[in-house]
């Protein structure tokens, strides 16, 4: 063997199930595993979400595999992709939805593998059929409705005489049966059940795309499910659930009775801080679309604030008016090798409490906070104190309401606004987002800021308030605070939803509310 060839790192396919479609049902190791991966072979069913785990710069590889539809790639060149990757000497990661060995072709990939000699390791994840019986609120077995499960494929025709099911056998065998990739065939599949010997009056569940925000059941009996299936238009993919159990689903159904479930909320927000609001309405079931209206970046030159920050102890107040405020102004310190120690003696206030809260990660307690979270509510505040002669430094956005600066300035201070970061509105989502509202589905969209409403309004991409007003004719409008809901009005759109207090929390728990309110009034 040559010195290269013996030192040659040897590659390594991780096949992985996905879970069946909320990304967060992956396992532990499989999310640490994606962390890893050099290069991602992921399928239909595998939630494209979970590629955020992926380093950048991997290779990603979609292959496809959708029942009915034309494979992007068929199975043998899926395997020989593995073989060649590994043999690349790369970490691979085979991405499957559900459990990769239920009905997923895992077990084929990696008998390819191990025939090969290529180092391969298999890591379940959670199967739709559980997930759907799970969040359709069916549980699997029941002490006092069955002891035993099946799962079989409804993709064979049934009525096939050299049938790997044998229907006769399974049609009593099993309390739950539990069907995958059967919606084609759920007539046949339903007739031979009752030609076998079940109950005809046995209740059924088919749930499509579980444990999503697109999640959607229907229930009926043996005798009558095919129809209400197809009338109800359930395309694949979903589960059939047969078994006494499904009557369990009127008490325990949780995940469709959440206050958000089936509502489409757009939420523009910064791209860094869109996490709290979806977060909180995505936990009571909603649909978020996340738009980044704002992208943040650090400003062409940082003068201002370099020169002020060797002199913070003349200031009698530093004024920190959002989030980001706080990160690049820390940022800046640091970089000149200064700590929260040059802050000494200095008054410190904040605009709300999430940035108080912020300030605090930084190991700065602010002396001031407004009854109102508003830069008026802020300048209110420090009025109260008197300001006349006081130093006063803003650091803050590029562009932002002068309002704050000009009424202590007003009032005699000497007022230094730095620029730290800036607000640019990002390119590229905006088709997207037009469709979405066009599609007429789009349920609310939600403003923390007047910049957020600004830059939505740009991405629309319509200056015609005709056109806006009918673009957004069923879509509610939730606005953090009364200076955004300004913003909203004065583009001749109406306010439905506004927080007594502006922040994310009480922003989330009004927009739940609402819905709660709306779904008691129906
Ligand atoms: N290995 C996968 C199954 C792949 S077979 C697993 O363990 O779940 C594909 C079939 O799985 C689909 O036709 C459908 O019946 C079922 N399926 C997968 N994900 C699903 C989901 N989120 N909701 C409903 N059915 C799903």
């Amino acid at each position: 063997m040559s010195e290269q060839k013996r030192t040659k790192r040897a590659g390594k396919v991780y096949l992985v199930g996905a879970g069946p479609g909320d990304p967060g049902l992956i396992t532990v190791r499989g999310k640490y595993l994606l962390g890893k991966a050099e290069v991602v072979v992921y399928d239909y069913l595998a939630n494209p979400k979970l590629l955020k785990h992926v380093p950048k710069g991997a290779e990603l590889i979609y292959a496809g595999k959708k029942g009915g539809v034309k494979h992007t790639h068929t199975q043998e060149e899926i395997n020989q992709m593995l073989v060649d990757w590994a043999e690349a000497g790369k970490t691979v990661v085979r991405l499957k939805g559900g459990d990769p060995f239920i009905f997923g072709r895992g077990g084929e990939e990696v008998e390819v593998l191990a025939n090969l000699g290529i180092n391969f390791e298999v890591v379940p994840g959670v199967t739709s059929a559980t997930a759907a019986a799970t969040y359709a609120g069916i549980p699997i077995t029941h002490r006092e409705h069955t002891a035993s499960v099946a799962f079989l494929t409804g993709h064979e025709d049934p009525t096939k005489a050299d049938s790997n099911i044998d229907w006769a056998k399974l049609a009593t065998g099993a309390g739950t049966l539990v069907v995958y990739m059967g919606i084609k065939n759920l007539p046949i599949i339903v007739e031979n059940l009752i030609a076998n010997g079940r109950d005809p009056k046995t209740p059924v569940a088919v749930v499509r795309w579980a444990s999503t925000p697109e999640q959607r059941s229907v229930v009926g009996t043996l005798e009558n499910i095919a129809e209400i299936v197809q009338g109800a238009g359930i395309k694949p993919p979903a589960l059939i659930i047969v078994g006494e159990v499904v009557t369990l689903r009127d008490t325990i159904d949780w995940f469709e009775k959440r206050p958000l479930f089936g509502k489409k909320i757009v939420v523009t927000r910064t791209r860094e801080q869109a996490s709290e609001l979806v977060a909180g309405l995505e936990e009571s079931g909603a649909n978020c679309l996340e738009f980044s209206t704002i992208q943040i970046e650090p400003v062409p030159s940082y003068e201002v604030i370099d020169e002020e920050l060797d002199r913070l102890e003349e200031y009698h107040w530093i004024l920190f008016t959002s989030l980001n405020g706080v990160n690049f102004f820390f940022e800046r310190l640091y970089e000149k090798g200064l700590d929260a120690r040059e802050m000494k003696g200095v008054g410190i206030a904040a605009v709300g409490k999430a940035t108080a809260d912020l300030l605090l990660t930084y190991g700065v307690r602010v002396d001031l906070l407004p009854d109102v979270f508003t830069g008026e509510g802020l300048a209110e505040s420090l009025l109260d104190q008197g300001v006349e002669g006081r130093n006063i430094l803003i650091p803050r956005a590029l562009k932002a309401r002068e309002i704050l600066p000009e009424t202590l300035r007003g009032a005699g201070a000497q007022v230094t606004v730095a620029p730290v970061y800036q607000n640019v509105a990002p390119e590229g989502k905006r088709e997207q987002l037009r469709t979405q509202l066009e599609s007429g589905d789009v349920d609310m969209v939600t403003f923390t800021s007047s910049s957020t409403v600004r830059n939505f309004l740009s991405m629309v991409g319509t200056s015609d308030p005709g056109e806006l007003k009918a673009l957004m004719r069923n879509v509610l409008i939730a606005a953090i605070g009364p200076i955004t809901a300004k913003t909203v009005t004065d583009n001749g759109l109406e306010v439905s939803i506004q927080p007594e207090s502006h922040t994310i929390p009480d922003l989330t728990h009004e927009i739940v509310e609402y819905y709660k309110e709306e779904k008691k009034r129906k």
